[in-house]
């Protein structure tokens, strides 16, 4: 059977297009297969934290990448009248790296890594929906009813991945018990200089400043899964819903139209045992999804790749990168996803009694304590973890 392309990836996303421009710069043969027709980098802002930065630093995008985006020195967590709970060092724990936490449109991110890569090396349209191996190929099946024939397989189709899914029957996402609302908004009338999450009865608030004077907001809810009522909120159901939090989150809620709102149940998949299965590698989201409380999905991604790229380069069997990769980077996914899980279970309270006790405790709390969750994570080189 002929080989149509070295590696095939499946999916456009942070991990996906990072991955490529990294098989790109290592002279490998590739194609990126997305679902979208249109790569609009559906979604928000989104922060990418020390770690992420030394990622994109290693793969050479940095710079590119502080140009469209927004440096943030601090982010508070408040209480539902604007107190602060907690304000961690984020410069302290981001010197381990050398670089600051960042903020910047998912939009633009997408459109940069797109920009680093040929035009015909990313197809759009093509869905994947079911892939076969033998001992020398694999063939990826999309729902237009194609094939492409690859020697090596990066599935990093997102969460819901349906190859992973082909692979692990048992890794269906689970729900995290709250739903969420995100938008961008022009802050033109609003001050806002810094990040801050509100935790509240109500639920969490959570805004940033982005770089050509937008804010980006998420607001998560407690819910069952997929509730008819919640799909169906409007601004004005949600400005009411938040009404007694602090200013500007009701501004911010009025001035959002409702055609921007991106609604979604906060899912993640409990961690997998494996990340690499011969010549098939599981990378981002589709590897280690994880509820976004600690904001670190995307820099996990983009983790993976500087890891990935970095055993590249130091073998000549991929399926012994793929194993060394898996090696690297299963503890700390994992210990991500536990961790980020116990932080929305905690931050989603809604018990009027438990919130005033977490709210009491958080301030009582040395910093260092309460941010140790966080400091663990970004005191460690993630290079240098398992090598
Ligand atoms: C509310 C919220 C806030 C977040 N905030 C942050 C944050 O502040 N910082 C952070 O680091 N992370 C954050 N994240 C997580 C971050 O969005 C993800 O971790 C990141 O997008 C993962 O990238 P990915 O490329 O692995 O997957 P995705 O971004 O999901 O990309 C997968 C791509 O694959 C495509 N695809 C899907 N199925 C198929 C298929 N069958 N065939 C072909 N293509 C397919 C999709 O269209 C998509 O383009 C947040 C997530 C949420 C939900």
């Amino acid at each position: 059977m002929q080989i149509e392309t070295e590696f095939a990836i499946i999916g456009g996303g942070v991990a996906g297009l990072t991955a490529a421009i990294g098989l790109n710069q290592l002279g490998c043969e590739f194609l990126v297969f997305e679902q979208a027709k249109e790569l609009k980098g559906i979604g928000a802002g989104f922060g990418l934290a020390a770690n992420a930065m030394q990622a994109l630093d290693l793969l050479g995008l940095k710079k590119g990448v502080e140009k469209i985006g927004f440096y943030t020195c601090s982010y508070n967590i408040l209480d539902q009248c604007g107190n602060v709970l907690l304000a961690p060092d984020t410069k302290k724990l981001s010197r381990q790296y050398n670089q600051d936490n960042f903020t910047i449109h998912r939009a633009d991110l997408h459109f940069y890594l797109l920009n680093q890569l040929p035009n015909e090396n990313v197809i759009l349209g093509k869905k994947a929906i079911h892939f076969e191996e033998n001992a020398e190929t694999i063939t990826v099946s999309f729902e237009d009813g194609s094939t492409i024939k690859c020697k090596y397989l990066l599935i990093a189709d997102g969460v819901k991945s349906p190859l992973r899914q082909q692979l692990l029957p048992h890794s269906t996402p689970r729900y995290s018990g709250y739903t969420c609302w995100r938008a961008t908004i022009d802050k033109s009338s609003i001050q806002l200089d810094q990040g801050s999450e509100t935790w509240g009865k109500q639920g969490r608030f959570g805004m940033t400043p982005l770089v050509g004077n937008r804010i980006y907001w998420y607001a998560c809810v407690n819910s069952e899964a997929n509730n008819p009522i919640f799909r169906n909120y409007t601004v004005e159901d949600l400005t009411r819903h938040f009404k007694d939090y602090h200013s500007p989150i009701p501004t911010i809620l009025a001035k959002t139209k409702n055609e921007d709102l991106i609604w979604n149940d906060i899912i993640d998949i409990k961690p997998l045992t494996h990340l690499a299965y011969g010549n098939i590698l599981l990378l981002g989201d589709a590897g280690h999804a994880t509820t976004p409380n600690l904001g670190q999905g995307a820099c996990q991604a983009l983790e993976d790749v500087a890891v990935l790229m970095d055993e590249l380069k130091i073998t000549d069997s991929v399926p012994e990168a793929f194993r060394n990769f898996e090696k690297r980077r299963l503890k700390r996914t994992k210990y991500i996803t536990d961790t980020s899980k116990r932080i929305g279970e905690i931050s989603q309270w809604d018990n009027p009694l438990m919130v005033s006790f977490r709210n009491t405790i958080m301030k009582l709390l040395p910093a260092r304590i309460a941010q140790s969750g966080l400091a663990q994570l970004l005191s460690v080189d993630f290079m240098k973890i398992g090598k």
